[in-house]
């Protein structure tokens, strides 16, 4: 049994076998396969190279009809290479006998002679030695297109262990056949955390190294509580989470019944809780939750599963759908927000070299106006059919919240030019998550309608810390005082100028801070939907007087240790069963 620590992204346990899932790598993990599934890796690896060898004959026909016979010959070497017994008949073997995945039969053989040829000097050799390292990364990134294949194929739920997932990966993982995840890479907030924390799914990230200690078909535990992964698991531990998890699923069926209820306090102020969400598709889940409307749509995501970006139409049937679905009910969209580390990065033909603090978000959107207007003329198609609100993203300067409203501006007058239906009072707000915009909020509140507090960049921004970096996770919290003066700081400005603030970083769906939300001033809360239930909890079980001397006692603490106990204490006070209940509560170490 091996246990590795990692962030703990949805709280849950479950237990199951693995799914490694191949990445092509720098290092390939050694990995071996069982007995029984030799003959498939086999089959994986022939096929594997058979495509590469069709995909160079086709670059070939395709240069030989462009430039001539002659540039065409460059592939021959790399044919010649893939159909060599003498490199290809060693891998096989290894494969048979030693159980070896392809992948890293192919990594072994194929780096060993590009090291061959380096060794030897020249630079006609140097060059070899690159040709066959192409070659590595062909086969390699076939037989990871056959693991995801194997992945779409398998009837058994299994719990995927990955190096790395990018967004667009995460947004496409099937429910139905995984039942948690666990990755090297990743902290609590990065994007794909969001989105598989949407699945509902136990996750843990940031394991650093679990891709590599775990075998495909090893009895695994992630432990989404403590941010653990437990790999062969002996039967003390095994029983042990085995009880917990029919713990946990009856305390779920008690939060079921939190659904119903309103989410006052006991002193009979309401909160409103509002979902976060990626696709209008959530919504269902959202109701079924008790969310009482959107504070978030991530519309970005239209893009991520897509090869291009999204037409006028596709983005307005999205939106016409989210409305339907909420009949009513309060939908706040915001705008594209790629950049960093969703989409724009794969598009670049010179990826950034700090794209957290480069070309992200409305800085995007106002570099890439047609992109921006198609959106835009979606957004504002919509608001003729129900009650939408406009959000825009990581605004930090007040010129491009301005700029961002007169394209608003030109959209509305084109639709108008065209007839189109649109409703021309619908309100705009921007997303607080640069410190300077936190820092000049009374600016920005005296030209929006509301506010959104995100915190998950807003404490990446305050703190320098990156958010889906794992190996600075451990200083990635919310509870630094220097964030908590800044929300604060937001929220008074807010006050001042009678506009409403929300908060939709992540923070809004743990129930570790729910009180000081409460206490600061905060009265919507827009939160992952399976969460909900478990902040409303707390706000019916506490009262606002009571909020706010916390909010009072946590501002005074000099750091984020002494407020974390704090909080905790608090909520322990308040729902005392809640936070000790946790798999370790009866294990004596
Ligand atoms: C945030 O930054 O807090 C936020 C809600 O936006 P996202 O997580 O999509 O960056
Ligand atoms: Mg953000």
């Amino acid at each position: 049994m091996k246990s590795i620590t990692g962030t703990p992204v949805t709280p849950g346990v479950v237990i199951g076998r693995a799914f490694v899932l191949e990445e092509v790598l720098q290092r390939v993990p050694y990995h071996t396969v069982k007995q029984e599934d030799i003959a498939d890796e086999l089959w994986r690896f022939n096929t594997s190279v058979e495509e590469a060898v069709a995909e160079l004959e086709a670059d070939r026909a395709r240069v030989a009809e462009s430039l001539g016979p002659e540039p065409a010959k460059i592939f021959e070497f790399h044919i010649g290479l893939l159909q060599d017994r003498t490199l290809l008949e060693p891998i096989r073997k290894r494969v048979e006998e030693e159980a070896v995945t392809a992948s890293y039969a192919v990594a072994e053989a194929f780096r060993s002679l590009a090291d061959q040829f380096k060794e030897m000097g020249s630079e006609v050799f140097r060059q070899k030695a690159n040709d066959v390292l192409d070659l590595d990364r062909r086969v390699l990134s076939k037989l990871v297109g056959r693991s995801r294949d194997r992945l779409a194929k398998i009837d058994e739920p299994v719990i995927v262990v990955s190096h790395d997932l990018t967004p667009a990966q995460a947004a496409s993982l099937d429910v139905r056949k995984i039942i948690g995840l666990a990755t090297d890479a990743g902290g609590r907030t990065s994007h794909t955390s969001i989105v598989v924390g949407a699945l509902g799914i136990p996750v843990v990230v940031g394991c650093q190294r679990i891709s590599t200690e775990v075998e495909d078909g090893d009895r695994i535990i992630i432990d989404g509580i403590e941010g653990k992964v437990i790999i062969q698991p002996d039967d003390e531990t095994l029983s042990r989470y085995s009880e917990f998890v029919a713990r946990f699923e009856r305390e779920q069926a008690v939060l079921k019944r939190q659904v119903s209820l309103e989410p006052i306090t006991r002193d009979g102020t309401h909160i409103n809780l509002m979902g976060n969400i990626e696709f209008a598709a959530e919504i269902e889940g959202l109701l079924a939750n008790g969310g009482e409307g959107v504070g978030l749509f991530r519309t970005e995501f239209l893009y991520l599963t897509r090869g291009k970006p999204p037409s006028e139409e596709e983005h307005f049937e999205e939106y016409k759908q989210a409305i339907e679905l909420l009949d009513g009910r309060p939908l706040t969209i915001r705008t594209m927000d790629l950049g960093a580390d969703k989409y724009t990065q794969q598009q670049a033909e010179e990826p950034e070299r700090n794209p957290m603090l480069g070309l992200r978000s409305i800085r995007y959107c106002l570099q890439n106006l047609p992109m921006f207007k198609i959106q835009l003329r979606a957004l504002m198609r919509a608001s003729a059919l129900g009650p939408i609100r406009i959000m825009f993203p990581l605004i930090s300067t007040a010129m491009e919240l301005r700029k961002s409203k007169m394209i608003l501006q030109d959209v509305m007058d084109e639709l108008t030019d065209e007839g189109i239906d649109f409703d021309a009072s619908v309100v705009t707000g921007i997303m607080i998550e640069v410190p300077s915009a936190a820092l000049m909020a009374s600016v920005f509140a005296q030209e929006v309608s509301f506010f959104s507090i995100g915190t998950n960049d807003l404490i990446q921004y305050t703190l320098a810390v990156d958010r889906g970096n794992e190996r600075v996770a451990s200083l990635y919290t919310g509870a630094h005082p220097a964030v908590i003066q800044l929300v604060k700081a937001v929220i008074r400005s807010a006050k001042k100028f009678n506009i409403e603030t929300s908060i939709c970083g992540e923070i809004a769906g743990e129930a570790l801070f729910t009180m000081l939300m409460i206490g600061l001033g905060l009265r919507t809360l827009s939160l992952v939907p399976s969460q909900i239930p478990h902040v409303k909890r707390v706000i019916r079980a506490v009262d606002v007087p009571q909020c706010e001397r916390l909010a009072r006692k946590v501002g005074s603490f000099d750091s984020e240790r002494k407020v974390l106990k704090c909080l905790r204490d608090e909520l322990e006070k308040v729902l005392p069963d809640v936070e000790a209940d946790g798999p370790h509560s009866n294990s004596s170490g």
